[in-house]
């Protein structure tokens, strides 16, 4: 409050002071200034972001030095990812699964590698046979519903089959693949 400053040379130059101090809080991004202020040095522990002199890089590597130094944290942008993306659930049905789970298996570890490599946030959480009543079958959870769309992509463009997918309200993804194999013919080839 400027006015409850006496004026003289020394306020006037407080009172700029201030108001210097004071627009520059207004011009820092909302997203800035809502964050809290990580440790200097500190280490994104999902995608390996390095904190240094207030600004978060990604391009450095870390050393064993600024690891032994360096808080462990969550980088803005990770933050961000796992704010806006929901979860994914894949059901994986069908006697083609069964048959081919090994493949299958493997189909999606490189998929899941591959996702990771750009985005390590994103990854399956777990691999479980459905339970013992009911269809025989894989559930696949995922931390990404993009990941969870991307591995039931890959499996139908590599053995066929059908799938259904449903985004639900919190971006969560519910997905069900279903391949079955062809109905043994009476094949006679000889
Ligand atoms: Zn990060």
């Amino acid at each position: 409050m400027p006015g409850m400053i006496r004026e003289s040379k020394k306020s006037k130059g407080l009172i700029r002071a201030l108001n210097r101090a004071a627009v520059r809080d207004d011009k820092s991004p909302a997203v800035v200034r809502k964050a809290r202020v990580p440790k200097d040095p500190s280490i994104c522990e999902r995608c390996g972001a390095i904190y240094e002199r207030k600004t978060w890089r990604s391009d450095r590597k870390v050393t064993e030095q600024l690891a032994k130094a360096a808080d462990w944290t969550v980088c803005p942008a990770c933050e961000q990812v796992s704010r806006q993306e929901g979860q994914g659930r894949v059901i994986l049905l069908g006697s083609g699964v069964a048959a081919n789970r090994d493949l299958i298996r493997r189909r999606m570890d490189n998929v899941a590698k591959r996702a990771a490599a750009t985005q390590p946030e994103r990854r399956i959480t777990s691999v479980d046979e459905l339970g013992p009543t009911g269809e025989e079958g894989l559930e696949v959870l995922t931390t990404s519903q993009k990941l969870a769309h991307r591995i039931v992509h890959e499996l139908r463009k590599l053995f066929g089959g059908s799938a259904t997918y449903s985004w639900q309200d919190d971006g969560t993804l519910y997905a069900e693949w279903r391949y079955d194999l062809p109905k043994p013919k009476a094949k006679k080839r000889a």
